[in-house]
């Protein structure tokens, strides 16, 4: 018997679960892409947020259901708006790397209000896009916990 108390066996177990091993695929598109058609491609895609890159495949901004819903209500044409006009941009993107805590992304998404933090890569300007980590994936991870697969 170890003598440690259950909170502190949760803390060690909740310290042993990071990114890599709980994130998704991103789904992005490109910064000149139409807002009508990143509406298209969420619904497709089945997924609440985008990530925007440009030409060099950098990350670029972030687009969630309600930046596309607030440019839905105006009186723009969507098919001619690009998403770069309505997306939240870099340096505001708030992002995570493979080897963070997820607790740690935890923590982030609830202090900024967010669903989702972009996975990057630094690459040699600016940074890669290869993943996603949304609540679902923190929560998934939460339900690992209970069931003891660690
Ligand atoms: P929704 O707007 O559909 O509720 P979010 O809560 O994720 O989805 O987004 C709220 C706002 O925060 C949006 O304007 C969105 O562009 C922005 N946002 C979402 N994810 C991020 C992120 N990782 N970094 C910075 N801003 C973000």
């Amino acid at each position: 018997y170890t003598g440690k108390s259950g909170t502190q066996l949760l803390t060690e177990n909740l310290k042993k679960l990071y990114v890599r091993d709980y994130h998704s695929l991103p789904v992005v598109v490109h910064e000149n892409l139409s807002v009508y058609d990143a509406i298209c491609h969420m619904f497709l895609e089945d997924v609440g947020t985008l990530f925007v890159v440009d030409l060099k495949s950098r990350l670029t901004g972030v687009l969630s259901r309600k930046d596309l819903l607030r440019a839905s209500i105006g009186q723009q044409d969507l098919t001619s708006l690009p998403v770069n006009v309505i997306m939240t941009r870099m340096p505001n993107v708030t992002f995570c790397e493979k080897d963070d805590l997820l607790v740690n992304v935890a923590t982030k998404l609830i202090d900024k209000q967010i669903d989702s933090l972009p996975v990057v890569r630094q690459m040699d300007e600016g940074y890669e896009v290869f993943g996603r980590i949304t609540k679902t994936n923190i929560t998934k991870a939460f339900v690992s916990l209970s069931k003891d697969e660690m």
